[in-house]
């Protein structure tokens, strides 16, 4: 492969040029090599500004004041959701609620729709690959209500054995689905819409964890047709602290409350409470408002370049990495081959421990995360205590996949294998 042709028109030094992070220097006289993209992306300039403009402009409450700061931070925090709403095509903007990202998402189903629908008897089905985000909160609840957690097996290319799944389907009480759009260890992006097709057949409500999904690659609601999704504004050239739980109307109509306090009520007497209507009845207390503009700022930018371009550059750059990373002696690579997968990396490299290696790369410039990546019981699927990830975004490179490689090689020189 010619490593600077690509087959598309995406000017990548261009994109680079709007993210400040990337133009300093890692360590003296080393570039900066951002490889931890699944973990948390950088930031562009519009999206900076965004968030100095609102602290240095119009810093207020919303919903609440009726001067003009106030009404300036409520038109920006709701004009936000609606970017949202665009960018996912929900139905409605009553269907997209701010939360502090894809943990708290899930958190808010589990509690309100789970607490509410789940009991002894009732099986939830979820994923040997998923993130802990989405199996510790059904865990919690299943110890509360009494439900069962099944677990759709991965098998050894890194996909999901659709077989157990259709099984659990048929033979199980399955009340609800929850299963990851896009592995953040494989890069597997699992076939969502089939399986909520599925699921539905068979009577179960469908939670989608779209955390590395929508950063990615374009993700439509109606289209998917599932009943909750969830994803994280940090990983999507957003700000931290800033998430959505996208949800169908006819059910977060019919779901009680989560957290209670301000904005989220309609009335409060001593004696009791009646409820906001949505999404403010999801929303209690002072929302997440420089977080939730700066979301929108993101979602700007990312639609300027280009979902369906930013996911064509990664699949070059990801396909591309796969095929550097298999000339290295030692290297195995966990997941589905490059064209199945999203641009992530995870890998051992035999006789040198993942921390290790991170920590060479990061002397050379090259920030990739190691461990377990919120996904040890995949990880114990594997049998590995711990991989190396590189992941990448719409700024990364075909030269930084060669200074990741370079690096690699400088870890088995030190190591002597
Ligand atoms: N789900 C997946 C697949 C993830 O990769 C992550 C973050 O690493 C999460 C959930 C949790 O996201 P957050 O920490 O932003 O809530």
């Amino acid at each position: 492969m010619n490593k600077n042709a690509f087959l598309y028109d995406y000017d990548v030094e261009k994109v680079r040029a709007d993210f400040p992070i990337l133009q300093q220097e890692h360590h003296a006289g080393v570039p900066l090599v951002y490889l931890d993209n699944a973990a948390s992306s950088q930031k562009p300039l519009p999206v900076i500004a965004a968030l100095d403009d609102y602290y240095r402009r119009y810093n207020a409450n919303v919903h609440r004041g009726i001067h003009k700061l106030s009404e300036e931070a409520t038109a920006a925090y709701e004009d936000a959701r609606l970017k949202v709403k665009r960018f996912i095509n929900a139905g409605s903007k009553r269907e997209v609620i701010f939360t502090r990202g894809t943990t708290e998402s899930i958190n808010l189903v589990a509690q309100t729709w789970g607490r509410a629908n789940l009991g002894r008897g009732d099986v939830v089905v979820a994923t040997m690959m998923e993130h802990h985000s989405n199996i510790v909160p059904w865990q919690i609840l299943a110890a509360e209500k009494g439900f069962t957690i099944r677990y759709v097996p991965v098998l050894r290319d890194g996909t999901l054995d659709l077989r157990a799944y259709d099984r659990y389907l048929h033979e199980e009480n399955v009340k609800l689905v929850t299963v990851m759009h896009t592995s953040n260890m494989l890069g597997t992006v699992n076939p969502v819409q089939a399986m909520a097709q599925q699921a539905h057949n068979a009577g179960a409500v469908v939670v989608v964890d779209g955390a590395q999904s929508t950063p990615h690659m374009p993700v439509d609601m109606q289209a998917l047709n599932v009943d909750f999704f969830a994803f994280s504004g940090h990983k999507m050239c957003g700000p931290t602290g800033i998430g959505v739980l996208y949800g169908k109307r006819a059910l977060l109509e019919a779901m009680p409350p989560w957290m209670g306090g301000g904005d989220m009520i309609s009335r409060v007497t001593l004696e009791g409470s009646t409820w906001n209507e949505l999404p403010y009845k999801f929303e209690a207390g002072t929302p997440i408002i420089a977080g939730a503009i700066g979301l929108g700022y993101a979602i700007d930018y990312l639609s300027a370049v280009g979902m369906e371009k930013i996911q064509a550059h990664e699949r070059e750059i990801g396909a591309y990495a796969l095929e550097r990373l298999a000339e290295v002696p030692g290297v195995t690579v966990y997941g589905p081959e490059a064209g199945q997968k999203g641009a992530v990396a995870a890998f051992t490299l035999q006789g040198i421990h993942a921390h290790d290696v991170a920590q060479i790369l990061d002397a050379e410039g090259v920030a990739v995360r190691a461990g377990h990546h919120c996904a040890m019981p995949l990880h114990d699927h594997f049998g590995i205590p711990a991989t190396a990830r590189a992941s990448f975004y719409l700024y990364n490179t075909m030269a930084e996949v060669d200074a990741l490689i370079a690096g690699l090689y400088k870890a088995k020189q030190a190591f002597a294998v």
